[in-house]
């Protein structure tokens, strides 16, 4: 039994997970000047603006709040963390029986004493109907009241609900600073959390369940035995992982964004033109497969690429040779088709096709 002097002395009290959202991380909290009555925070996904928006939500209700930001400890705070404090309303929709609900909790006092904030994600998912209702309310609130809007997609955000809240822009941090934070976070490796983005369409909640699942770090090891065939195998070999990824259906694309990743990693600084290469190889892999081109097809092809490229230019005649000809065509089809050299049929494509110069 552990003595209470026993315990390791740098545990924090708990805090909600959010309390670290990327987009107010460094910066003053939009909410700790003048408080708006309605925020609509926006960006894409992975920018933070999920999270900042949970931690405003938090500040605003906290009873002690420090530097603007929720103490984490306060009864509050406690109860926001469990999502059981009365004053924190998130709707359980987004058609007008949520606006209806909502509205007569907002017509009643604050519970607690202080605000009511409505923390509504995703508000893009708002019908017409819903946020036509909801836009009195949102122009002139109860005094007691804060609107907490976020949105992944903000030109979907019908124009009268938008101009009537002060908009919050949130930039994405690079995938691979995000999944720094979340391999520190988690003790995971940095390649199965950036697979865990990827496969997650960056959503970090999404990618911080997916981590703890047994599946991730397996296929994050399969992926980076992958990226070393393509880098060492031979050409059968690299054709045999595009035939692989084929079966991981719809997963195949985020597969494909961490493999370009692993193999620029391995290269840093060393080969401009093979960076170039693998990032070439990526571009007409994601134009093949939102053109719905057969998705085997288009992964052999890319990782025979990927394989080719590490060969280097030199190599090509050798490395063009080793291919089936439908791989070879499909290829050099693509690149030129990207680069806008003209009509491909009869177009050999010269010692720069791998590198592009
Ligand atoms: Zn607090």
């Amino acid at each position: 039994m552990f003595e209470r002097d026993g315990q390791p002395p740098n545990q924090a009290p708990a805090r909600p997970d959010s309390s670290r959202g990327a987009g107010a991380r460094n910066h003053t909290p939009f909410w700790s000047r003048r408080v708006a009555h309605a925020y609509l925070l926006a960006g894409p996904p992975g920018a933070g603006h999920q999270e900042a928006a949970q931690e405003a939500a938090a500040a605003l209700l906290c009873l002690a709040p420090q530097s603007g930001r929720a103490c984490g400890d306060c009864a509050a705070c406690r109860q926001v963390a469990a999502g059981t404090h009365p004053d924190l309303l998130v709707p359980d929709g987004h058609g007008i029986d949520a606006v209806r609900r909502l509205l007569a909790l907002l017509s009643l006092r604050p519970r607690a004493g202080g605000r009511k904030v409505v923390l509504w994600q995703d508000a893009d998912r708002l019908t017409v109907q819903a946020a036509n209702a909801l836009l009195k309310s949102v122009e002139e609130p109860p005094p007691f009241a804060v609107f907490l809007f976020t949105t992944d997609h903000l030109p979907a955000i019908l124009p009268t609900l938008r101009s009537r809240c002060q908009v919050v822009p949130f930039r994405p941090q690079p995938r691979e600073e995000r999944a720094k934070d979340l391999a520190d976070r988690s003790g995971s490796s940095l390649l199965a959390a950036y697979w865990a983005l990827c496969a997650c369409g960056d959503r970090p909640d999404a990618a911080r369940s997916y981590l703890d699942e047994p599946g991730c770090a397996a296929e994050a090891e399969v992926l980076e035995r992958a990226a070393a065939t393509l880098e060492r195998g031979g050409p059968a070999d690299a054709l045999a992982v595009g035939r692989a990824l084929a079966e991981w259906g719809d997963r195949a694309e985020g597969a494909v964004e961490v493999l370009v990743w692993r193999l620029r990693q391995g290269e840093k600084g060393q080969a401009p033109g093979r960076l170039l290469g693998w990032t070439r190889a990526l571009a007409a892999f994601r134009r093949a497969w939102q053109a719905n081109a057969n998705r085997q097809l288009a992964l052999e092809v890319f990782c025979w690429r990927c394989w080719a490229v590490a060969q280097g230019n030199a190599a090509y005649p050798a490395v063009r040779a080793a291919a089936p000809a439908h791989v070879v065509s499909a290829a050099e089809r693509g690149d030129l088709a990207m680069t806008g050299a003209g009509h491909p049929s009869g177009v050999v494509p010269g010692r720069g096709w791998l590198q592009g110069r």
